[in-house]
């Protein structure tokens, strides 16, 4: 019987980030796959379209990576593996209905001088926001790097009542729960300032109406600022290949082609894992599971390992709105229109959005089960950082779709698709995705011509791809407040250790929840490789380093 220190169930970025770790520590460590390539979402590919186009499947944008605790650790092993970021000073813009546009930069003045650009003043305000919200950065960005149900969010938390006392604690605590819509329309006056910041609320798993999407966009506001669009030269495999490699040239396994059906418990401690074809994987310090707690709690663990408040909990934990991937391999560089052409096309992500309203229509049709007649488009174009990914003079397109229903289809908002089955078709996937590339046609000139082929992906395909993203929810669980922070996935199991002994949760479903942060990876990591308290209080002693 194969037997190792820690054995992951899952190749995600957070299993990979948490083997690396381990591995380097001196763990042995096996990572266990069902799919035939490891990485989860981070999926590329060259056979996805045509020759010569490198294509992110899924996930394509890095800051959270660039930007985590995760990167600041292995940097130094992954750039000796050949994993080389590459950035832009134009992370993001927005093309609205009228044609104009709006651009968040990597630099505090120049987004003074593109929100004054948008209406006098809104530069000041974005200045303002900045430095209120970079006072305090260290709270707000420690309440998503942090074990919150710990001694160290406690810890953190006596932190920010130290600095801001009671009122003050109760002040920024209520600005957390701002909604996107109230935080943008008392911060800027220009649509097109609150319109370029709103469509990334969707990439957060919320909508510009929810409770904490405002604070949500001012902490995505200052990565952009701060951090850019940064992704891996030559495509996030780079990545998974460079973490692959550290596992297993300290002697892991990362085995692919392998889905893992039980959790084994021998006297209330998870002792290893029971695969497919029968065999076990021993575990002697730590079995790490990357997956839903509907799988965890539904289907590795049995009825009776599992507290029953835990199952009854993880039996209601809810999947958010479903999602949709179109990848266009086009002749040449997308031609966009209007005055702002230019910094269009250098640009890695545009959001093509009616506004901040937009957005919240198109969401709260999603939330009705309704196709929207007017969805935000994603329109990633990562040639514009990374050059290799397309043939010389050629380009493509990542275009993402983050408001579709979870679950059964009601209808179409725009009432031209036959939904009648509520189910996705293949005939309805391609209609709704030809309505998107009809409206991203009015503001990229050359699209239908460019185009040499499209792939379309819709949320049973996404779910096909990768059993975590259930009916499509691309971000491992709804993020509503109750399943968000302290309370993901769910109060009866907030942490990452579990009622089972040696048991660790991690992945886009716990805390901090999705993206490529690898923040639940890092954290069970370093809560595995922690010393002992003893040992801890003896190096404070004088003398001991
Ligand atoms: C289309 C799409 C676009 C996205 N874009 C971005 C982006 O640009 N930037 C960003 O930061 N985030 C993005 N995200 C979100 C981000 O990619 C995910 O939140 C993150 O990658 C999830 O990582 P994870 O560690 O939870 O594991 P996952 O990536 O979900 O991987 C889990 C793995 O576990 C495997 N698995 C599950 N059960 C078992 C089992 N029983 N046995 C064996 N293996 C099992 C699955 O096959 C899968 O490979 C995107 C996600 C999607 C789907």
């Amino acid at each position: 019987m194969a037997t190792f220190d820690a054995v992951f169930v899952g190749s995600g970025i957070n299993s990979l980030v948490g083997a690396a770790l381990l591995a380097r520590d001196g763990w042995s460590v096996c990572v266990l796959e069902r799919n035939d390539v490891a990485g989860g979402c981070i999926r590329t590919s060259s056979d996805l379209t045509l020759p010569g186009f490198t294509h992110e499947v899924l996930a394509s944008w890095h800051p959270l990576f660039t930007g985590s605790a995760a990167y600041a650790e292995l940097k130094d092993d992954l750039d000796l593996r050949g994993v080389e970021y590459v950035n832009t000073d134009l992370p993001t813009g927005a093309v609205f209905a009228d044609g104009s546009a709006a651009f968040i930069t990597d630099s505090l003045e120049g987004n003074v001088a593109e929100f004054d650009r948008l209406a006098p003043g809104d530069g000041a305000a974005w200045e303002r926001q900045f430095n209120a919200f970079m006072a305090n950065a260290d709270l707000s960005f420690g309440m998503l790097s942090t074990e919150l149900w710990s001694a160290a969010g406690l810890s953190l938390g006596r932190k920010a009542f130290r600095r801001l006392g009671r009122r003050g604690l109760l002040e920024f605590t209520g600005n957390t729960l701002v909604s996107c819509r109230d935080w943008v329309s008392e911060t800027f006056e220009s649509e097109a300032a609150r319109g370029v910041l709103a469509p990334w609320v969707l990439h957060t798993g919320l909508g510009p109406d929810q409770a904490t999407s405002g604070f949500m966009t001012q902490v995505i506001g200052a990565a952009l600022q701060l951090g850019g669009m940064p992704v891996p030269a030559g495509g996030g495999v780079r990545l998974v290949d460079a973490l692959v490699g550290i596992v297993t040239d300290a002697g892991g396994e990362v085995r692919l082609e392998t889905h893992v059906q039980r959790i084994l418990v021998a006297n209330g401690r998870a002792t290893g894992v029971r695969i497919e074809d029968g065999e076990v994987v021993a575990a002697t310090r730590a079995v790490v599971a990357s997956v839903t707690p509907t799988q965890l709690y539904g289907n590795l663990l049995g009825d009776s390992e599992v507290p029953a408040g835990v199952a009854k909990a993880a039996a209601r934990f809810r999947y958010g709105r479903a999602e949709m991937q179109i990848h266009l391999a086009l002749d040449e560089p997308p031609r966009w229109k209007g005055a702002d052409a230019e910094r269009l096309a250098l640009c890695p992500v545009v959001h093509v959005t009616p506004g901040l309203d937009g957005v919240s229509r198109a969401v709260n049709e999603a939330e009705r089960g309704l196709l929207p007649a007017e969805a935000t488009i994603v329109c990633g174009q990562p040639v514009a950082l990374d050059p290799s990914r397309a043939p010389t003079g050629k380009s493509l397109l990542w275009i993402q779709l983050q408001e579709l229903p979870a679950g059964r289809l009601k209808g179409d908002a725009a009432g031209e698709l036959d939904t009648a089955d509520g189910k996705w078709t293949e005939e309805l996937r391609e209609a709704y995705a030809d309505r998107i590339v009809a409206r991203l046609g009015d503001s990229i000139q050359n699209l239908g011509a460019a185009t040499l082929k499209r792939v379309v992906i819709s949320p049973v395909d996404l779910e096909n791809l990768n059993m975590n993203l259930v009916g499509g929810d691309i971000y491992g669980g709804s993020c509503a407040l109750d399943q968000n922070l302290l309370w993901r996935p769910m109060a009866e199991a907030p942490a990452h250790e579990t009622a089972v002994a040696g048991l660790w949760h991690i992945g886009a479903s716990t805390h901090p929840g999705p993206g490529l942060g690898a923040g639940s990876g890092y954290l069970v990591a370093k809560a595995l490789t922690r010393p002992p308290v003893a040992q801890r209080l003896l190096a404070k002693l004088p003398g001991r380093s």
